[in-house]
């Protein structure tokens, strides 16, 4: 069915479902207040793709990203192909890493659950792991490696189906924000700064941003909060890291042009996006603990982005509850990128062919009142 769509939010999620709205033949307008697209959180991620880290049994988050991280290569191979851009992307596994017991304790439980499920994982004891990544630190007691996890350069990614959205027709409308949303009859209107936008459909998926909207009509407030993280850019000389890796103070993720990202902060500092002294040095001293190496890298930048994060940590997606017609995709916390092409996924088939795939149901706006 062919629907005039406004998709608030030129993120990853927002950029993603564009972009699968379009290639399956909706008319679709993405809008934006910063430019280029992928300003918001998105430019600051790792892209690191690890839904068995610390995987417990029964949170739904697992099963979305594991869903999510299946449908990678197919997803990697038809947006290089729609925007004619190559986006790094490599399925080299996490090797995570304890450093006393009580951590290895928590590495075996992942692996039984690993293991229940039939994913590939491995435990190394002190050797195996120092034979596994020669760069570990001495003190590093044992490993888990997960072969199915790999990661993805999330900037250029969302580039690409920014493109690849335009090129099946969407249109992309920047440095305008949205300020509020009402139903007029039939259709939705988009107030921006620089005027109004209507369609019959609007996706609501502006990051930590998504409760500054308002929406006519909608008394709940929105769950989102802005959770701060801050990440290194290194410049790493000599053999790189074989893999993501990761330990309980930080996570290492070595790129092919010899960098090297060093992630992240958890922090509470509301819509502040500036790096802080405590968070360079934080993030610095964990690398060069669990990686000694990292100690000659050289540093390039730091990268801030507030993700969107939810009372319940799970995302918010699927239609409104309240206004006929807005589909929320936001609240995606440490795992939009991840989680993107599920989430368009999800999104378009409830959208374009009215199915409501039963994991929606996890994520539902209603749960919020939305
Ligand atoms: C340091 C760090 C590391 C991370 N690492 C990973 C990782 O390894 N793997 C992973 O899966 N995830 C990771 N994440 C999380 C991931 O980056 C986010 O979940 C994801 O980027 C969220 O995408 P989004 O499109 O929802 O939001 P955003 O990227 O924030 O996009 C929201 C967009 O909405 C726009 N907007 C907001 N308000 C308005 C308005 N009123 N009008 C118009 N436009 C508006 C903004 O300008 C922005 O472009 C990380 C995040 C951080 C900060």
């Amino acid at each position: 069915m062919n629907r005039d769509v406004i998709v608030v939010g030129a993120g990853i999620v927002g950029c993603a479902i564009a972009y699968e709205l379009a290639r399956r033949g909706a008319s679709v307008e993405i809008v934006d207040e910063r430019h280029p697209v992928g300003m918001g959180a998105t430019q600051a991620s790792a892209g690191v793709l690890a839904p068995y880290i610390e995987a417990r049994d029964g949170n739904p988050l697992l099963d979305l990203g594991v869903r999510s991280l299946d449908l990678f290569d197919d997803f990697m191979t038809r947006v290089s192909s729609d925007s004619g851009i190559a986006v790094s992307y490599r399925r080299t596994g996490t090797i995570d890493v304890a450093v006393d017991e009580s951590e290895m304790r928590a590495l075996r439980t992942t692996a039984d659950v690993l293991a229940r499920r039939g994913v590939a994982a491995r435990m190394l004891d002190r050797a195996g792991a120092s034979a596994e990544e020669p760069h570990l630190a001495g003190d590093v007691i044992g490993a888990l490696v997960i072969d199915a996890h790999g990661f993805v350069g999330a900037g250029d990614l969302t580039r690409a189906l920014s493109v690849a959205a335009r090129r099946h027709g969407a249109q992309l409308i920047e440095q305008s924000r949205v300020r509020r949303i009402v139903r007029t009859g039939a259709e939705l209107i988009v107030e921006t700064d620089r005027g109004s936008l209507n369609g019959t459909a609007v996706v609501l998926a502006a990051g930590s941003w998504s409760g500054t909207i308002d929406i006519e009509g909608v008394a709940a407030r929105m769950p989102v909060r802005p959770v701060r993280g801050q990440l290194m850019h290194l410049t790493w000389s000599g053999p790189p890291l074989k893999r993501v890796t990761w330990s309980r103070r930080c996570y290492l993720v070595p790129w092919d042009d010899g960098s090297l990202l060093v992630g992240a902060t958890v922090e509470d500092a509301g819509f502040d996006e500036r790096a802080t002294v405590a968070g360079v040095r934080d993030l610095l001293e964990a690398a060069c603990d669990v990686v000694p190496q990292a100690r000659t890298a050289g540093f390039r930048a730091a990268r801030v982005g507030l993700r969107p994060g939810t009372s319940d940590d799970l995302p918010v997606i699927g239609p409104s509850s309240v206004v006929q017609g807005l589909v929320y995709a936001t609240g995606h916390y440490r795992n939009g990128v991840l989680l993107a092409p599920l989430t368009a996924q999800l999104v378009a088939d409830a959208m374009l062919d009215n199915r409501i795939d039963p994991m929606l149901e996890k994520v539902s706006p209603a749960r919020f009142g939305l």
